[in-house]
């Protein structure tokens, strides 16, 4: 596993360093937040104690210092996922909020009573929620794709769904709880065929996957900052421009404008017409840092990495009696779900932490997902690159005891 100089990452991650109830941290949640490097808390820093200022504002020294490092993040972005242009880079407060505003502005635009949209089975609720009221507000039917008993979406099925009713899909890259890869390409190619542009919620993709979204062709690709080593509360939409300039704006608000007046308001061009308000200038030019960190060591690298720790997971994991894994798709990403027996996840999990050892427990914002297999949630270890195989050992080990202590 020589990809990078994995000790040398590891120092880089502060709070890898940290103990928890004296035990050396593992830190296997990271589908939930991942840890944040030197680099990206120096710039946070940096810019709260040099440079912090409004952005689009002022004319002032700081002013303007601040607004050029948020649009370099902007471009940052734009390169990270290759789009054609920066303007259809939008800076949001996360995942969540950029799918409510896709299935706002777009389901206000283009959805008339009685059209589908398509989501899967295996959404995460941001990905559910927003579409049902987007449903509900403008008298549309919300479709399903049902998923195989391993977790993955059989391609044909989606030809049955797809209709001249459907105006959007919109489809997780890889699914959080089941770590199952969905093959875009070949998604978008057949939603395009059917004249049908998709949505895709890259939220654990982005940090796993290299993204290109105009060789994909692409039309709506939502994640947030800090599942890619970024700051919380910083995310981001990319539309096409195509789209984005067509549809209207989600809020109302400063910056958003051209000009108002109380007989009327004109609305800025991309990306500013979605970008009401004071922005998160600091967790954009701290996701720059990220997306900068992450470039450096390279997503082939990091990969490769996590694919192979993934698969030596997988091998030791089975070694835990009664061990089952919920989510045995071919192509897999960073996670492993499972259940051991009749323990319930929960009482796992607090073992685990007991040994300093982060999972997650319980439905993972996919109520639907335990629904289909019939449980009450899983336990969840998922993976980044600065994780090692003696961590998936301790993890190992840790289950052992557990099971021993509450069979
Ligand atoms: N989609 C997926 C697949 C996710 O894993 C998550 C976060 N767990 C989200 C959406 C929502 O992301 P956020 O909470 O950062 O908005």
């Amino acid at each position: 596993m020589q990809h990078f100089d994995i000790d040398k990452v590891r120092k880089d991650f502060p709070i890898l360093a940290e103990t928890v109830y004296g035990k050396p941290l593992v830190y296997l949640d990271n589908g939930a937040t991942t840890q944040k490097p030197q680099a990206v808390i120096d710039a946070l820093v940096t810019y709260y104690s040099s440079y912090n200022s409004n952005v689009h504002r002022g004319v002032h020294f700081l002013s303007q210092k601040a607004t050029d490092a948020e649009e370099a993040a902007r471009r940052g972005v734009q390169q990270f996922i290759n789009a054609a242009k920066e303007e259809e880079i939008i800076f949001t407060k996360g995942t969540t909020d950029s799918i409510n505003l896709v299935a706002f502005s777009f389901a206000k635009r283009y959805i008339q009573p009685g059209d589908e949209i398509i989501i899967s089975e295996m959404e995460h609720h941001s990905n559910i929620v927003p579409w049902q009221m987007a449903c509900e507000e403008r008298g549309a039917v919300l479709k399903v794709w049902r998923m195989d008993e391993n977790g993955t979406l059989p391609l044909a099925e989606l030809d049955n769904l797809l209709s001249e009713k459907t105006k959007i899909l919109a489809v997780t890259w890889v699914s959080n709880t089941l770590g199952t890869v969905n093959p875009i390409a070949e998604i978008v190619a057949k939603a395009h065929a059917a004249n049908v542009p998709v949505m895709v919620d890259a939220a654990q993709a982005i940090q796993h996957v290299p993204v290109d979204v105009q060789a994909l062709d692409i039309d709506f690709l939502v994640f947030s900052g800090h599942k890619i080593y970024g700051p919380t509360g910083i995310g981001i939409l990319y539309g096409k421009s195509a789209w984005l300039s067509d549809m209207p704006p989600y809020q109302g608000g400063g910056s958003m404008i051209k000009t108002v007046s109380f007989d009327g308001t004109t609305y800025a061009d991309l990306p500013f017409r979605f970008e009401a308000g004071t922005p998160n200038v600091s967790g954009a030019i701290g996701l720059h840092a990220a997306l900068q960190y992450v470039q450096a060591i390279g997503l082939d690298k990091i990969a490769a990495y996590e694919h192979e720790l993934l698969q030596y997971a997988e091998a030791q994991l089975l070694t835990v009696p009664g061990l089952r894994f919920i989510g045995t798709a071919p192509e897999k990403s960073a996670t492993h779900s499972f259940l051991i027996g009749n323990l319930h996840p929960f009482d796992v999990g607090e073992l685990l932490d007991k040994q300093g050892i982060a999972v997650r427990t319980g439905h993972h914002c996919c109520q639907p997902i335990m629904d289909k297999f019939g449980i009450p949630g899983t336990v969840r270890a998922s993976f980044s690159f600065y994780n090692t195989k003696a961590e998936v050992d301790a993890l190992v080990a840790g289950l052992h005891k557990a099971v021993a202590m509450l069979s």
